[in-house]
């Protein structure tokens, strides 16, 4: 009876430290996330008012050009090869940019850079002086009937042929051209077949448009996206249409809600299930401040977040899809009528060739 009350005494003594043991080893041990592709809004500040959107102008600020570069370093010494630069609209401010994307590929050499934009102030100096250190330049553009565009908020009637002029300034300088679209009330049941023949971009990423709370949910937000919505059969019609296009990349509402890891203006993570946003990874650094947030790698996997996302991944996957060719004598061609990478969607690298084992 002595012996057993002298085992259960330090047992109940180290009860309290349960809790405290229990967290130690758990991130101990934990698999580290890498954030291996981050989109950095560095700006919420935008020259557009579409209806839906859901990254809103609620404030101008812009962190400095040496802290975003501090963060960017960060980022890439945790494991991070993409960066897309997004906003708002990022060429509001084409210094700032230029000087981070040439950092991005100069300094960090990173695997690949992208920019999200709406395309509207995008130069050619611009292009001819930064096109060595960006390897896409995705433009957003949901209809080929300029009074659509108007209806939604994108500009005032020279969308498209903004739209086609870049198109020819990323071939003529070798960027990748993307086209991202938001299938929503306005468009869902547009052909737009004619005009991703004429463009083929390299992808095209179709999104169904999304409701993100605290952001185009209400007529108390910036924008209130409820009368954009569409049913999953609406969605699902739009694809349909449109699945032909090798470029084709559709996301779905239950894809694109909390895949995507996004750094924002004060370079914190956002969380999208209504946690607060990390603190300043320059503050806490990027484990840490990763681990504050909710970040769907499965879903960032299964929407195919990693791609050939550069130049050189194309060609090593057009080599492969050659010799494939030359093997088996089939005779499949790369590309259909997109710029495509072959492959389906064009997201056909296999994620081990970049190192995404190292995801967790
Ligand atoms: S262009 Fe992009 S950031 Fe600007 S309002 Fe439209 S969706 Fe929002």
């Amino acid at each position: 009876m002595l012996f057993q009350n002298l085992y259960i005494l330090p047992l109940l003594l180290l009860l309290p430290l349960l809790p405290w043991l229990y967290n130690h080893l758990f991130r101990k041990f934990k698999p580290k996330t890498i954030p291996l592709s981050v989109n950095y809004h560095f700006t919420r500040k935008c020259n557009y008012e579409c209806g839906f959107c859901f990254h809103t102008d609620t404030n101008s600020y812009i962190a400095p050009l040496e802290d975003g570069k501090a963060a960017l370093k960060l980022l890439a010494e945790a494991g991070a090869k993409k960066i897309n630069f997004a906003g708002g609209e990022p060429f509001l401010y084409p210094g700032h940019l230029g000087k981070m994307v040439d950092f991005c590929k100069e300094v960090l050499r990173l695997e690949s850079v992208s920019i999200v934009s709406n395309g509207s102030k995008i130069t050619e100096s611009w292009i001819k002086a930064h096109s060595k250190n960006v390897d896409i330049l995705a433009i957003s553009c949901d209809s080929f009937n300029e009074e659509t565009n108007i209806a939604i908020g994108r500009g005032k009637g020279t969308h498209i042929k903004q739209l086609y002029q870049i198109a020819d300034w990323c071939r003529e300088y070798g960027i990748l051209f993307k086209l991202n679209s938001v299938i929503c009330q306005y468009n869902w049941q547009e052909d737009m077949n004619a005009h991703i023949a004429r463009l083929e971009p390299y992808r095209w990423k179709c999104f169904q448009v999304l409701l993100v709370a605290g952001e185009n949910d209400s007529d108390k937000t910036k924008r209130d996206v409820r009368n954009f919505l569409i049913s999953d059969e609406e969605y699902e019609h739009f694809c349909r249409n449109h699945d032909k296009n090798t470029c084709f990349v559709p996301e779905s509402n239950k894809l694109m809600a909390k895949s995507y890891l996004i750094l924002d203006e004060h370079l914190r993570f956002l969380d999208r299930t209504g946690q607060c946003p990390s603190g300043s990874i320059l503050e806490l650094g990027v484990d840490k401040a990763l681990s504050s947030v909710f970040w769907d790698t499965n879903g960032f996997k299964e929407r195919g977040g990693i791609y050939a996302w550069n130049e050189e991944q194309i060609q090593k996957e057009k080599d492969v899809e050659h010799s494939h060719v030359v093997n088996t004598n089939l005779g499949a061609s790369v590309g259909g009528s997109c710029g495509g990478t072959g492959g389906k969607n064009g997201n056909g690298v296999d994620m081990e060739d970049i190192g995404a084992g190292a995801i967790h």
